[in-house]
C-alpha cells in the first residue's frame, strides 16, 4: 500500500468515526437513546497485522430499546449504501433488522475539529421498499468483490436558507439567505412515491441537510424506553442477537444476567467472538472474578492469532484496574507475539482508563508501562523481539504511540522517544528520567463514545 492510498484510508477509516460519534451524539442528546458501540475498534483491526474476522454488526445499539443503527457519513451527503450480490455482503447485511435505522450525514475532515451535520434516519424496511428505484454504480475491480454503491434518488441543495413547501405544480419551493427562490421540478422525474422530509419553514443548511428523497423518512424517533428483553435475546438462536445482548449486559451493568454469561462461556458450539465479548462483559461486571480469564485467553498457547489480539482489544475496553494490570502483564510477556504485545501497551492507551483520580491513575499507568518498556528493553528471544528494522512494525508501534501520546501526553512522549530505533536504551533512559521526575500532567481521556 502506497502512501497516498495510506492517506486515504486513513481519511475513510476517520469518517466513519466521526460519523459514528456524531450519530451517537444526535440519538443521545435529541431523541433520548442510550447507544453504544456494537463495533468495535474499526480502526484498530485496519492497523495491526492480525486481522480479527468479525461479526459483521451494526455501528451501535440502543441499550434501552435495542434500536440498532448504521451510520453512513460521506464528505458528499447523499442516500448511498455499497452493496454486494455476494450473500452476507448486501447493503442491509450485517444484524440489520426492518425497523433499524441508518443514519445519512456529512462531515468534513478539512477542518479541526471534524465537523459532521444532522443525520437523517430512514429505516432497513423504507429502504429496501425503494431499492427499485435506487441507482446501481458499475462495479469496482473484482479484486474489491465486484462491489457497487446504490444511489437512491434525493436532492441535498448547496446553499442554506428555507423550506416553504410544494407548489401547486408540484414544485419543491426554496427561498435561500440572499432571498432568490428555486422552485426544483426536476424530483418530479423520480420514481414515485416522493417524500420531503422537512416542514414548511424548516432552515436548510448548503450540503447538510437532504430536502427530498424516495425513502420515506424514519418517523417516531424518540426512544420509546426499556423494551430490550436482553434476556431472552441471550438465548437467541442469531449470533449477532447474542452478541448485542451480551455487550449490552455489560455496558448496563446487569449483574443479575452474570450467571447467563457464564453458560455462555463454556457453550462448546458457542462462536468464539460471541465467547470472547461475554468475557468482556463479565470482566466488566465482576472484575476480580473475570479479567483473569480473559488475560488467558490472550496468552493462550493453544488460541489463534486473532483471538489473542481481539481479547487484548476487549481487555482494552474495559474502565478497570483488573483490565490495565492485564493488559501490562500481556506486554511484558516475552512468550508472545511482539503484536499481541504492542497491542497491549497501544490498548493501556486506548480505553483501559482506571477509574481513580487522575494522579493516582496517572501514576499506576506509568508503573504499568514502565514494565512493558523494561521488558522491550531487555528482550532476550529472538522470535518475539520488535524488528526494529521493520518498518511495517514501527509504523503500527508509532500508531499505538500516537493514540497513547494522545491520551497521556508524557507517557506517550516517553514511549516515543525510547522506542525510537537510532536511540540507545542508554538514551532513552535519559528520556525517562527526564520523564519520570517530570510533574504529571491529567489524562483527559475517557472511554467509549460521545
Ligand atoms: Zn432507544
Amino acid at each position: 500500500m502506497g502512501f497516498k492510498e495510506d492517506a486515504d484510508f486513513a481519511r475513510f477509516v476517520s469518517m466513519g468515526a466521526v460519523g459514528t460519534a456524531a450519530v451517537a451524539r444526535n440519538l443521545r442528546d435529541q431523541h433520548g437513546h442510550a447507544p453504544i458501540e456494537l463495533e468495535r475498534y474499526a480502526m484498530a483491526n485496519k492497523v495491526w497485522q492480525t486481522k480479527v474476522k468479525r461479526l459483521r454488526l451494526p455501528d451501535l445499539a440502543c441499550v434501552r430499546c435495542g434500536r440498532r443503527v448504521e451510520s453512513r457519513a460521506k464528505s458528499k451527503l447523499g442516500i448511498i449504501l455499497s452493496h454486494s450480490d455476494t450473500p452476507g455482503r448486501e447493503w442491509h447485511a450485517g444484524g440489520m433488522r426492518p425497523d433499524d435505522w441508518y443514519a445519512f450525514l456529512k462531515a468534513d475532515l478539512s477542518v479541526f475539529p471534524a465537523h459532521a451535520g444532522s443525520p437523517t434516519y430512514f429505516t432497513t424496511g423504507a429502504l429496501t421498499a425503494s431499492v427499485g428505484g435506487a441507482k446501481r454504480s458499475a462495479p469496482k475491480a473484482a479484486s474489491e468483490g465486484s462491489e457497487v454503491t446504490l444511489t437512491w434518488p434525493a436532492w441535498v441543495p448547496g446553499r442554506s436558507g428555507w423550506f416553504r413547501g410544494v407548489d401547486d405544480e408540484g414544485r419543491i419551493v426554496c427561498e435561500w439567505e440572499d432571498g432568490r427562490t428555486t422552485r426544483y421540478w426536476q424530483w418530479r422525474n423520480w420514481p414515485e412515491p416522493r417524500y420531503t422530509y422537512l416542514d414548511p419553514g424548516d432552515s436548510i443548511l448548503g450540503e447538510e441537510s437532504i430536502v427530498a428523497g424516495v425513502v420515506a423518512a424514519a418517523s417516531e424517533l424518540g426512544c420509546p424506553g426499556e423494551l430490550w428483553d436482553l434476556a431472552s435475546d441471550l438465548g437467541a438462536p442469531d449470533a449477532v442477537d447474542r452478541y448485542a445482548a451480551i455487550k449490552a449486559v455489560g455496558a448496563t451493568n446487569r449483574v443479575d444476567l452474570a450467571p447467563r454469561l457464564a453458560r455462555t462461556t463454556e457453550h462448546p458450539e458457542e462462536d468464539w467472538r460471541v465467547r470472547v465479548e461475554a468475557y468482556g462483559s463479565l470482566a466488566r461486571l465482576q472484575p476480580e472474578a473475570w479479567t483473569d480469564q480473559l488475560q488467558e485467553l490472550a496468552a493462550d498457547p493453544e488460541g489463534a492469532a486473532e483471538q489473542h489480539m481481539e481479547a487484548v482489544f476487549v481487555l482494552s475496553e474495559i474502565p478497570t484496574e483488573e483490565a490495565a494490570t492485564a493488559l501490562a502483564t500481556v506486554a511484558s510477556n516475552r512468550d508472545l507475539a511482539v503484536e499481541v504485545r504492542s497491542a497491549s501497551a497501544w490498548g493501556l492507551g486506548q480505553g483501559a482508563a482506571l477509574p481513580s483520580p487522575p494522579a493516582a491513575h496517572h501514576r499506576r499507568r506509568r508503573s504499568l508501562l514502565s514494565r512493558f518498556t523494561r521488558s522491550l528493553r531487555s528482550r532476550t528471544s529472538p522470535t518475539t523481539s520488535p524488528p526494529r528494522s521493520s518498518v511495517g512494525w514501527r509504523n503500527r508501534m508509532n500508531d499505538g504511540l500516537r493514540s497513547l501520546h494522545s491520551s497521556c501526553s508524557d507517557i506517550g512522549r516517553w514511549l516515543h522517544c525510547s522506542m525510537q530505533p537510532t536511540r540507545t536504551p542508554k538514551h532513552g533512559s535519559g528520556h525517562f528520567a527526564r520523564w519520570a521526575t517530570s510533574r504529571p500532567r491529567s489524562c483527559g481521556f475517557s472511554p467509549g463514545i460521545g
